[in-house]
């Protein structure tokens, strides 16, 4: 066994401690399909640690969310810069479908996987690529989703979650606060690249559908989500289907009529909903 496999059975030993045996099976099948490409030079010692916080978190994003419906691919260059994380993206196709992320390695374990970057790359792939006009609802996903993960890694409680999510909801009303509909209004801020306003006005519509799940259905988001991986995420091609299928999968129309709402309502109607 080398390095890089003592590294991993360690890791899943740590990770599938206290799970029944039938998630142990679905745990050994998410660690298997994650991997790393090094892009740039890191050290065997800077291997193991990139090492062990990518298992790791690529785990805790899929155990929340779903296993995604293949392979999960992090593509890792170092540098220097002044922050933890940066050039985090996630790519939908290609040669490099997967997530990149650059890592400053003066930073410590901690502070990379406190971050939200990494968890909201994840996140991005547990939705088919949507066009760029619905960036606010991609990235309002992405917003709510990736705390969803820190949630269940213990990095919030719910009351701190949802403090967290009150305060930066409420940060931004008043710029909701001008006529139109809510969908008109978001998309202006995504022009304008407003990015506190399209990312955490995005993420109301999860906040909300979150909410009703589990207060009408007895369910919640992430179930819906992980349900999703198999119905109809590598298929789906528009905004359309997902929302579709997302009904489907719950058996009520709870995420049109909320995109209806969205569309049709005012902003300030619609965030006071909130
Ligand atoms: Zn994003």
């Amino acid at each position: 066994m080398n390095r890089f496999h003592h590294t991993l059975s360690f890791l899943f030993m740590l990770l599938i401690a206290n799970l029944s045996l039938a998630s142990k099976k679905d745990s050994l099948r998410i660690v298997k399909d994650i991997s790393i490409s090094w892009e740039s030079k890191f050290s065997a010692e800077e291997k193991s640690r990139v090492e062990r916080i990518l298992y790791s978190l690529g785990y805790h994003a899929q155990a929340s969310l779903g296993k995604l419906p293949f392979p999960l691919k992090f593509y890792c260059r170092q540098k220097e810069m002044s922050q933890p994380l940066g050039g985090c993206v996630a790519k939908f196709g290609g040669p490099k479908r997967g997530v990149q992320v650059g890592f400053d390695m003066r930073y410590t374990d901690e502070q990379f996987i406190e971050s939200w970057k990494i968890h909201h790359e994840i996140s991005h792939l547990h939705l088919p690529w949507l066009e760029k006009k619905h960036e606010w609802f991609y990235e309002g996903f992405a917003t709510y989703m990736s705390r969803q993960i820190m949630l269940d890694m213990g990095l919030f409680t719910k009351e701190s979650l949802d403090k967290l999510n009150r305060k930066r909801i409420d940060e931004i009303r008043d710029s909701f606060d001008r006529d139109g509909t809510f969908l008109e209004v978001v998309t202006y801020h995504q022009d304008q690249w407003n990015f506190s306003e399209y990312y955490w006005g995005g993420s109301t519509y999860f906040y909300r559908a979150n909410r009703a799940l589990e207060k009408k259905y007895d369910t919640n988001l992430k179930e819906i989500i992980s349900k999703y991986q198999q119905r109809g995420r590598q298929t789906d091609k528009t905004l359309n289907d997902v929302l579709r299928s997302w009904d489907n999968i719950l058996g009520k129309k709870l995420f049109t009529s909320l995109m209806h709402k969205y569309k049709t309502e005012s902003a300030r109607q619609v965030m006071a909903d909130v």
